[in-house]
């Protein structure tokens, strides 16, 4: 008859064995979701508060704490993001070197000098060279040639205001007034001759 105590106590070892194996799963499982939660939340944020509030809930409470992280953590990576502001950096570039007059948005090849639309005036020649610059270039970058005053950040050229122009003085005129009748009234004339 087989001895229940030793299987017992042999049950209750492996028993003791399995628990301390689930346990020790656990803590692993509880440290790894940590660390992702860490590593997840730096590449989300630069925040510290945001990384370290993050861990907390993930150290506090376990798998509800990692759900919760993972409903109300950035939608987007650091990567992502920046990923994506280049992207649109790039497509805002490809519509600027789309060539079009930037004020009535007419096709233009890149050396027009003028809108041929709204004449307005896109690039200026070289003084010296007589190449096809930016309005805005002070110095000409194929023969190193200083130019004239570059306008600064516009390419409208707006002519110098006019100067004000004179009211012409007022002549001080002997137009007759409505008041002074031209004529005798009629009915005077009538008058005086009865
Ligand atoms: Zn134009
Ligand atoms: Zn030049």
């Amino acid at each position: 008859m087989p001895d229940i105590s030793g299987i017992l106590s042999q049950f209750g070892s492996i028993l003791q064995f399995l628990v301390a194996c689930i346990g020790a799963y656990l803590f692993a499982l509880w440290i790894a979701m940590i660390v992702w939660t860490f590593r997840d939340a730096r590449s989300r944020s630069r925040d510290i508060f945001t990384q370290v509030l993050s861990v907390a809930l993930v150290v506090a409470f376990n798998l509800p704490g990692l759900l919760l992280y993972m409903i109300l953590r950035p939608r987007e990576t650091l990567a992502e993001k920046y990923e994506r502001e280049l992207a649109g950096e790039a497509m805002l570039q490809d519509i600027e070197e789309r060539q079009v007059c930037p004020v009535c948005h007419h096709k233009i090849a890149p050396d027009f000098l003028v809108c041929p639309n709204c004449h307005t005036k896109l690039h200026k020649k070289c003084d010296h060279c007589g190449r096809v610059l930016n309005l805005k270039w002070g110095v000409c970058p194929y023969c190193g040639e200083a130019q004239g005053t570059p306008v600064a950040g516009r390419t409208i050229t707006t002519p110098p205001p006019p100067p004000p122009a004179r009211l012409p003085q007022r002549q001080p005129t002997t137009l007759p007034s409505p008041e002074t009748p031209k004529a005798i009234p009629p009915t005077a004339q009538a008058a005086e001759g009865q």
